[in-house]
């Protein structure tokens, strides 16, 4: 019978995906992939003969076409071949349920007709960012959000924690159907977190590298510059504290401690 499983092929090319996710692509009788270069098509296609890209699903140049559409026929085409007793295996980069909608749907589907499925996790951006930029999530805590449901629902950054915004070039492209943002949306974003951060606070866009010979790209500027700073597909942007953790007094005391009881 047909048997689906998501794997992430990690952020940089050959080296960041697990010994687990790489067997199950090299005995797969179909492999789906949806990997950001070209290298890591050609590497996915060095371990099976039958690597099929997504990425065609994607609107072509000039075609105006709704992302929703497009995960929907990513989703049906994954699960006619789970269908025909296939083991098909997704290959994304990074991890394949992090801020990716496809790998989960298409597991929720399978399972709901009675296959088999299931996820490995790999090195998602974050995992590289942290890593990269030498801090510890757990220091402060942190908060991750898409960028446009960051602006379009009412969430509220704890400032004492970092905050990671996913596809901040697309910050603000609620009609699914453009591949960036425009510079009046990012003023909106930064008027949106001017209530909480000083216009003049550091924040940090991240690319983590995807080739061996890359490096990553760290570029810290003030939240005010981030309309007119380079933004990519790939760019996340991460924002420090602004705030020191403060203490909640009230479970101190029911605890019967006080501040200086914590080192
Ligand atoms: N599943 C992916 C993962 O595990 O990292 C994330 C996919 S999400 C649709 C795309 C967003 O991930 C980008 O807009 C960006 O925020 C982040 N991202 C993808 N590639 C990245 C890179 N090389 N460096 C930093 N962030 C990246």
């Amino acid at each position: 019978t047909g048997r689906l499983v998501c794997v992430g092929t990690g952020m940089q090319l050959g080296g960041q995906i697990s010994v687990l996710s790489q067997s199950y692509i090299e005995i797969a009788d179909v492999v789906y992939s949806l990997v950001t270069d070209g290298f890591s098509q050609r590497w996915l296609a060095s371990l099976n003969d039958n690597v099929q890209s997504l990425q065609p699903f994607y609107a072509l140049e000039g075609e105006l076409k709704n992302r929703r559409e497009t995960y929907r026929q990513m989703v049906d085409e994954i699960l006619t071949q789970v269908r025909l007793g296939k083991l098909v295996v997704c290959a994304f980069y990074g991890h394949p349920g992090v801020f990716a909608c496809v790998a989960h749907r298409a597991i929720a589907l399978a399972r709901s007709e009675g296959f088999e499925a299931k996820m490995l996790p790999g090195i998602s951006a974050e995992a590289c960012l942290w890593a990269d930029l030498g801090i510890d999530p757990g220091t402060v805590g942190h908060q991750s959000f898409e960028a446009t449901q960051f602006l379009l629902y009412d969430h509220i950054p704890n400032t004492c924690s970092h905050l990671l915004l996913w596809q901040i070039a697309l910050a603000g492209e609620y009609t699914l159907t453009q591949f960036s943002t425009t510079v009046y949306k990012l003023k909106i974003l930064v008027t949106h977190l001017n209530q909480w951060y000083p216009l003049t606070h550091p924040v940090i866009v991240y690319e983590a590298a995807t080739l061996p010979f890359q490096q990553p790209r760290i570029e810290s500027i003030t939240l005010e510059q981030l309309p007119y700073t380079k933004l990519n597909a790939v760019s996340t942007l991460m924002i420090p504290p602004a705030k020191a953790l403060s203490f909640n007094h009230q479970v101190l005391e029911q605890l019967g401690i006080t501040a200086a009881n914590i080192g």
